[in-house]
C-alpha cells in the first residue's frame, strides 16, 4: 500500500484512541505494521501491550477495490468497516522536532509566500493518474508571469521543471517534504500521497484528479480540484494501464488548471 493509503488509516486510530484511551497497533499477516509515516503519531503504537488495541488490516484486504468503486470517502468506508463513524476525515501526520527544525532552516532560502509543486505522480501503483510533464511546465511558465515563486519537491531522480526553485535534494524523505508543505501557500499536484499529507497539515492544495475513480473517494473539503473525465469514461477503477484514462489525462487542457490556480492563490 502507498503512503496515502496508510495515512487514510490514521483517522480510525484517532477515533479508537478517543473511545478507549488506548493506542492502536495495526497488523497484517506480516505482523505489526511499522510504517514511517506513522512515526510520532499519538494514536498509533508499534509495540503491542495490554494498553493497546490491535486492529487487523488483513480483514480489510478484499475491500480495497470495492472502496474505490463507492462514491464515498475511503476514510469513511474504512472507519465504518470497523464500526466507527469518524468526526473528521483528515489524516493525522505528526512531524518530529528534528524534521520541524530542518524545515525551519530551509525556509531561510524561500520567500514568505510560495507554491509547492510535485509534477511526477507515482506510477508503480498505476499510470492512470499521470499528467504530462510538459503541461505542468506550461502551468509553471504561466504562474511565474504572475510573480509566483514555485518550489519543486520531487525526489532527486525525477526531472526538474524550468523556472522553479529546486528542493529535490534538500528534502530526504516523504515526511520532510510533507513538513515543508505546511509552510507553503498552495500545493499543486495530481492525486496521491502528498495530497493526503497536505490535508493532514490542513494546507491549501489544488489537485488534478484522473478519470480512474470518482473524486469523492479521496477528496477532502479543503482541497480544490479539477476532475478529468468524460460522460462516456469515468470511474473505471482500473489500476492497470487504461488507455482511455491515460489519453484523457494526456489531452487535458492545462489552461483550465492555470485559471483555477490563479483564482485561488
Ligand atoms: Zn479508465
Amino acid at each position: 500500500m502507498g503512503i496515502g493509503g496508510q495515512l487514510m488509516w490514521t483517522p480510525l486510530a484517532k477515533e479508537l484512541y478517543e473511545k478507549h484511551n488506548k493506542k492502536v497497533v495495526f497488523y497484517n499477516s506480516g505482523g505489526i505494521i511499522k510504517d514511517n509515516i506513522w512515526i510520532n503519531n499519538p494514536y498509533i503504537s508499534f509495540i503491542k501491550t495490554n494498553d493497546t488495541i490491535s486492529i487487523n488490516l488483513q480483514k480489510y484486504n478484499r475491500h480495497f477495490r470495492k472502496e474505490m468503486s463507492l462514491e464515498q470517502h475511503g476514510v469513511l468506508t474504512r472507519c465504518l468497516f470497523y464500526n466507527i463513524t469518524p468526526k473528521s476525515l483528515y489524516p493525522i501526520l505528526k512531524y518530529t522536532d528534528k524534521e520541524e527544525e530542518k524545515i525551519k532552516r530551509l525556509l531561510r532560502f524561500l520567500p514568505k509566500k510560495f507554491l509547492c509543486i510535485e509534477p511526477h505522480s507515482k506510477t508503480s501503483y498505476t499510470q492512470n493518474k499521470s499528467f504530462s510533464f510538459r503541461k505542468w511546465q506550461n502551468v509553471v511558465n504561466e504562474l511565474i508571469k504572475h510573480n509566483i515563486t514555485i518550489v519543486q519537491v520531487s525526489i532527486p531522480s525525477r526531472t526538474l521543471l524550468d523556472n522553479v526553485i529546486d528542493f529535490r535534494r534538500r528534502l530526504s524523505s516523504f515526511r520532510e517534504c510533507a513538513c515543508l508543505l505546511k509552510h507553503c501557500s498552495l500545493f499543486i499536484s495530481t492525486e496521491g500521497g502528498l495530497m493526503h499529507a497536505s490535508v493532514a497539515n490542513q494546507n491549501r492544495s489544488f489537485i488534478l484528479y484522473s478519470p480512474m475513480f470518482h473524486p469523492k473517494y479521496t477528496l477532502y473539503d479543503i482541497v480544490e480540484h479539477l476532475w478529468v473525465h468524460t460522460d462516456e469514461h469515468q470511474a473505471c477503477i482500473k489500476v492497470k494501464p487504461c488507455r482511455n484514462c491515460i489519453n484523457q489525462m494526456k489531452n487535458y487542457d492545462e489552461k483550465k488548471i492555470i485559471k483555477k490556480i490563479l483564482e485561488i492563490y
